[in-house]
């Protein structure tokens, strides 16, 4: 099982910095018993669900003055990103909206439980059915000021960590489709070489990890020189602590940023006009996002 686990840590607690590794083999194996969700949510459901994307019944107890502006978010992201649903259609794949047990500093996490980096989840701590709105908004505000996630404006505080988890699902979109030019084959197949080799379960993990990492660093790196060009050296404090433990996570919270801001700082404004040039993004213009 060669599964990334990308976790959102709830981190004001710095003896807590270990203690984001979900366990995505008990993850995993709790799959088959989730069925879709039984609940409309104003139609978002079906709707999201011809998107490819499901919502599970283990999010029935979610409190729904979260989850219903949480599922929002998700249907308006779908829209303005239109090829990560253009590419769940055509890899014939789905996105499961779940939750599950994580770790008590764990808020949620993206996972995939393939080596094509398939089979994706966005998976919520189930300790959250006892939060409310009001409880996910404090914990968010508290996140934002020790400067441990990234700053959003109050009204998307209770969307911050789903922006957050679609960050990492639009980094594998991203990934796929590196696989149609031949260096990216290429480095996918040394990949899959290298996987072979693993020798337990947790090395495999490390491996897996390692892939994505280098792409992230990649993006991250192209997003600096954007940055450079349009708005100047960048400075340290741009990101997120979390964002800075690695690159995956710096892509995540940039994305975080970008979608969750009205008007989001100039390095989630770099990251925009690296995604136009990546992929769809609807309404984008490049005069808005430097004038
Ligand atoms: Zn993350």
């Amino acid at each position: 099982m060669g599964g990334r686990g990308s976790c959102y840590l709830n981190f004001y607690d710095p003896s807590n910095a270990t203690s984001g590794d979900v366990n995505i083999a008990d993850i995993l194996e709790d799959i088959l018993e989730d069925e879709d969700t039984k609940k409309e949510y104003n139609g978002k459901t079906k709707k999201l669900k011809e998107k490819k994307i499901h919502i599970k019944q283990s999010t029935d107890d979610m409190p729904e003055d979260m989850f219903i502006p949480n599922i929002t978010k998700v249907d308006s992201l779908t829209r303005k990103y239109v090829d990560t649903v253009g590419t769940l259609k055509n890899e014939n794949e789905t996105l499961d909206i779940r939750a599950n047990k994580l770790s008590p500093n764990t808020t949620a996490c993206f996972i995939h439980d393939g080596t094509r980096f398939n089979n994706l989840h966005i998976v919520f701590n189930n300790d959250l059915k006892l939060s409310s709105k009001e409880l996910v908004e404090g914990e968010a505000k508290r996140q934002i000021d020790s400067g441990f996630w990234m700053n959003v404006d109050k009204n998307e505080y209770v969307n911050q960590t789903i922006t957050h988890e679609y960050g990492h699902f639009v980094q594998k979109v991203l990934m796929q489709r590196e696989l149609a030019n031949r260096e990216g084959k290429m480095k996918y197949e040394a990949f899959l070489t290298d996987l072979a080799k693993a020798k337990s379960k947790a090395d495999r993990q490390k491996r897996v990890q390692e892939y994505a990492e280098s792409y992230a660093t990649k993006y991250f790196k192209s997003i600096q020189r954007i940055h450079r060009k349009y708005f100047g050296k960048e400075g340290v404090d741009m990101i997120s602590n979390y964002g800075k433990t690695n690159n995956r996570e710096a892509f995540a919270e940039l994305f975080a940023g970008l979608n969750c801001c009205k008007k989001p700082s100039s390095i989630c404004k770099a990251t925009e006009i690296f995604l136009s040039k990546k992929m769809n993004v609807k309404n984008f213009e490049l005069k808005t996002m430097v004038g």
